[in-house]
């Protein structure tokens, strides 16, 4: 049975024994889309996340497809383009049930103008990178990554533990309402300003955020008393970051980390400028466009000097993946860039091992078996620090939204032997039900994002866009249940391609090989390709893990 969804009581949360579909397969990926809409940000309106990251082109679409995967059967695949079924062929019961490509538009029109004219005719739609793969689990999606980033700072800098340190961030989003909880769990006091009271609201209702600060004056009283103390806290401040930044910086405040996480990709259906009401802004989406990339831009140039002034007088300060520099140099801030990406700051030696944001979903929508199989994890990888940190931060600390869930940051050969072991507990029963199995696009083989994921590849191949073409043909032929193509929207079109993919264990044989291929060889290629840009990591996992790499 379908769960009640608080928050969106037109969205009940899928679960319970009962297929709809013909095979536990296909209702899985029924019961993926569902749930990426009810823990969504906008469902009216299909929206999932990131401003624009959609889980269908629109509800004729998306009633087609759920009337689809109702009553295909397993030998056939059913065929996405932009969030719109185009066709139901006959395949084979080993291939994807599911296979997807979502704006992908030829490179001298991959514009954001161009897709935005696109989106209006009805012709396409932005994936987000789980939005239109049915991927998203809530902002715990992303909520390893951003934990980890802040361990490995606090690690470099700060003594193992951030507690006693004030971290400056902005958005609320559905991916950015993960920082406060993740600044948290490592000790922080974290700072959270967005423009938008509803979306500060929602963190603290789902056990994000703990307090909403009237104003700036009382936000930074709190954060200096939890820094004295050394708590860990986390306060939302409704406001424009453009203007609480350069207002903390003119009195003299230093953070100790500063990032964003605005919708600053997108210049009109994500960032808001200073000085503007969101209704304001809403109505220039339709008809003002060119006026509210102007007004955007201008913000964000400001937002990021902002920035750069905090790390010339000494704090920590790394973009978490909005392209906010990319928007701010086009601006004309120069040295924009002198704010390093995430990525190749704090975390690329665990993408040169494929280590990166496994996660999995229990269909059956019991908590439970997210609980049995954190214990799995901790009884197969007892050595693994990261891994069993993480596991028990998370069980105190993670509330579920949705179908409940786990993300793990796990590496080649670890996720293939956890797959396998969940898929005999829910054949024994064990699991109250089946288990879907995928990961974030931002991993190692599966994304080109020269200004994010790829920056500063070691032999400078940031901007090739094969290597998430290869993973994708790879899972088909691996026989994964659904496999995606993404290239950016909005203000990401033109700047990243992404393959995303999502294997079901049902407990049946076949599913034990499809599990085995997908997941090792998805990983495999994620070495290849770190180890194809010279990166020490990638040779030794190749030469230890005997991956089949070809040197020439
Ligand atoms: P979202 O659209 O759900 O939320 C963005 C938030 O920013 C909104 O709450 C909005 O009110 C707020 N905002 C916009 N302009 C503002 C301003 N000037 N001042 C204060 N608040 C403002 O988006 P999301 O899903 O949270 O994603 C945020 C960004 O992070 C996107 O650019 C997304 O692509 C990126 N992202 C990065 C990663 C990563 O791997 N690091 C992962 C997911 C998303």
């Amino acid at each position: 049975m379908p769960k009640p969804n608080p928050r969106h009581p037109n969205f009940p949360i899928p679960g319970g024994p009962g297929l709809r579909a013909k095979g536990w397969r296909q209702e899985a990926l029924l019961r993926l889309l569902e749930n990426v809409l009810s823990v969504g940000e906008d469902p009216d309106n299909l929206v999932v996340y990131a401003a624009l990251g959609k889980a269908a082109r629109n509800w004729p679409s998306h009633r087609a497809i759920v009337k689809t995967l109702t009553e295909m059967d397993e030998d056939q695949t059913l065929v996405i383009q932009s969030g719109k079924p185009v066709g139901l062929l006959r395949t084979h019961a080993k291939a994807p049930l599911v296979i997807m490509a979502n704006c992908n538009i030829v490179g001298q029109w991959a514009k954001a103008e161009v897709f935005y004219e696109l989106q209006r005719k009805g012709l396409i739609c932005w994936g987000g990178l789980t939005a239109g793969a049915w991927q998203y689990i809530g902002s715990q999606g992303v909520i390893q990554g951003t934990y980890e980033i802040f361990m490995r700072i606090a690690e470099r800098r700060f003594g193992g533990d951030l507690s006693g340190r004030f971290v400056l961030t902005a958005g609320l989003g559905g991916m950015g309402g993960a920082q406060p909880l993740a600044g948290r769990m490592a000790g922080a006091a974290i700072l959270c300003v967005d423009i938008d009271p509803e979306r500060a609201k929602k963190r603290q209702q789902v056990g994000y955020l703990q307090e909403i600060a009237p104003d700036l004056d009382a936000a930074l009283a709190m954060i200096d008393a939890a820094v004295r103390e050394k708590k860990a806290l986390s306060v939302g401040l409704v406001g424009n970051a453009a203007e609480i930044y350069p207002e903390i910086a003119r009195r003299g405040v230093v953070p100790d980390v500063v990032t964003d996480q605005t919708s600053a990709h997108d210049l009109v259906y994500g960032y808001v400028p200073k000085g503007m009401s969101l209704d304001q802004v809403r109505s220039l989406r339709e008809d003002g466009q060119g006026q509210l990339m102007a007004a955007s831009r201008a913000s964000i140039v400001e937002h990021v000097k902002a920035m750069l002034d905090f790390q010339r007088k000494g704090a920590e300060v790394f973009d978490n993946g909005n392209l906010i520099r990319t928007q701010a140099r086009e601006g004309g801030v120069a040295n924009a860039f002198d704010i390093p990406i995430f990525a190749e700051a704090y975390l690329r030696p665990l993408f040169a091992r494929a280590i990166g944001p496994f996660r999995w979903m229990a269909l059956s929508g019991e908590e439970s078996d997210i609980a049995r199989i954190d214990d799995l994890l901790l009884e197969m990888f007892p050595e693994n620090r990261i891994i069993t940190n993480w596991i028990r931060l998370a069980r105190q600390h993670i509330p579920f939204e949705g179908l409940p869930a786990r993300i793990a940051w796990l590496g080649h050969g670890e996720r293939t032997a956890l797959a396998r072991s969940v898929n005999q507990l829910v054949a024994s029963g064990e699991l109250k039900g089946p288990i879907a199995f995928s990961r974030d696009h931002l991993d190692a083989g599966a994304m080109a994002h020269p200004n994010i994921m790829t920056e500063r590849m070691r032999d400078g191949s940031d901007a090739i866009a094969d290597w998430p073409l290869l993973d994708a043909m790879l899972l088909c032929s691996s026989m994964a249940d659904l496999v995606v193509v993404h290239s950016g929207g909005g203000g990401y079109a033109g700047y990243m391609t992404s393959c995303g993919v999502t294997v079901v264990a049902d407990g049946t044989k076949a599913a034990d090989e499809r599990l085995d291929h997908a997941l090792t060889n998805d990983t495999s290629l994620g070495v290849i390709r770190y180890a194809d840009a010279g990166y020490d990591e990638s040779f030794e996992e190749i030469a230890s893990k005997g991956i089949g790499h070809v040197r020439v």
